[in-house]
């Protein structure tokens, strides 16, 4: 394997195009040193902004609205950019094997390795919690998946009315509950929670302020665990069911599978465990952000907003890194402000124990998410 000591040049290798490393791109478009190749990691050269989906969904945004074209980044950072997926890892080789679209699989060595590549909906743990699942329901994530089968259903749903179902009733699922209930409004629109009430990890009075607005919006609540899919049916604890043309899967994400067996430190639910500088706490020339990771010395949520949060601090750590130099701890933020859309162009707001909600949230939020989006987009 080539090394610093044999060509100069170190090897930087990006896995994935999320919200942190959207951070790490832009940093790259303004400075570079000349010593080190950058190459990233995606299935596509866009990134799709979560929060902008469920807006997405209720028919407020085009999809091209809510996707940054990562192609300018890439070209001004002078990164090299590699369509595939990481399917498989040898920390102690210092080398990551690629998934290419034509079905071959390529190794690329690193020096510096940076994990983004978000969590998964892990099939197979699904597949078994909820036996036909694989074949019946639509899963949210990959998000890009999700985002281009959306019209077929709305299609579909011009033929006849359907009876949709959400399971799950985090944040995504309840905002995307909302989001269908606004854009299809002559079908029927159920959240299955799973036992908990709607946004079980939200202060109380966010949570009555969802139901009162799933209630408004006849959205039905169905606080049951989801045993199983068939065609037709979601099956629910108790031996009852529910009658469902099209149930979309929207519970919590997974770690994906290809970290196993790659010899990084992981954490109960496989994902990578990382120390206060977002590096392995296994391997110090991996650094790893966003839902992928979790950091061991404090908990914080996995969400859009604490990747984009952690982008600088990895970018800085990256380039520590290459330089030789210290790196520096990041501290999450204790609290961040939340913006859930409620289909209708209104939204609900939170920051710890404070909340408020109506169409001037929305607005807010739109302001918020199109500026982020704006603010990627370079000559576009
Ligand atoms: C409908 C919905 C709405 C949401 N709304 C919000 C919100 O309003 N606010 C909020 O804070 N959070 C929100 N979230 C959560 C948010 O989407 C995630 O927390 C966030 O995307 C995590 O960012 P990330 O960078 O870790 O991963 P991601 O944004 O998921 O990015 C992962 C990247 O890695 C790529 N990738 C995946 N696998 C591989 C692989 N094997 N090899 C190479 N590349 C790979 C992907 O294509 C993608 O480019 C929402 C989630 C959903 C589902």
């Amino acid at each position: 394997m080539a090394t610093l000591a044999a060509t100069g040049i170190r090897r930087l290798v990006l896995l994935g195009a999320g919200h942190v490393h959207v951070h790490v791109l832009q940093a790259l478009a303004r400075s570079r040193r000349a010593d080190v190749n950058v190459t990233l990691v995606a299935p596509q050269p866009h990134l799709l902004y979560s929060g902008m989906v469920p807006g997405y969904v209720a028919g407020h945004y085009t999809l091209d609205e809510c996707r940054v074209d990562l192609r300018p980044l890439i070209d001004a950072s002078g990164v090299r950019y590699v369509p595939g997926l990481c399917s498989g890892m040898n920390a102690a080789l210092h080398s990551v094997r690629v998934a290419l679209p034509d079905g071959e699989a390529v190794a690329l060595p690193y020096d510096v390795l940076s994990v983004d590549t978000g969590g998964v909906a892990d099939r197979e743990a699904l597949e078994a919690a909820m036996p036909g699942a694989r074949d019946n329901a639509m899963f949210v994530r990959p998000m890009d998946g999700f985002a281009q089968l959306w019209p077929q259903l709305v299609a579909l749903s011009q033929t006849r009315a359907l009876s949709i179902a959400l399971i799950g009733a985090g944040a995504a699922g309840v905002e995307l509950a909302m989001a269908v209930r606004h854009r299809l409004p002559h079908c029927t629109v159920t959240l299955v929670t799973g036992g908990p009430a709607p946004l079980s990890g939200y202060p109380l009075k966010v949570q009555q302020r969802a139901m009162r607005a799933l209630k408004e919006r006849r959205v039905t609540v169905l606080s049951l665990a989801c045993t199983g899919i068939s065609p037709g049916q979601v099956l629910l604890e108790g031996g009852t069911s529910l009658a469902c043309d099209a149930p979309i899967i929207a519970t919590g994400t997974q770690a994906p599978a290809w970290l196993r067996g790659s010899g990084l430190a992981l954490d109960a639910a496989g994902f990578i465990s990382t120390n206060p500088f977002l590096q392995s706490t296994s391997h110090a020339n991996v650094y790893a952000a966003g839902d992928v990771a979790t950091r061991v010395d404090v908990q914080h949520p996995r969400s859009g907003v604490y990747a984009v949060r952690a982008g600088p601090a990895l970018d800085y750590n990256l380039r520590a890194a290459l330089a030789e130099a210290p790196p520096r701890a990041w501290q999450p933020p204790r609290a961040a402000l939340s913006l859930l859309a409620c289909g209708n162009r209104s939204a609900i707001a939170s920051w710890g124990a404070w909340s408020a909600q109506g169409a001037w949230v929305w607005r807010w939020k739109d302001w918020i998410d199109r500026r982020f989006v704006r603010g990627l987009s370079i000559g576009q």
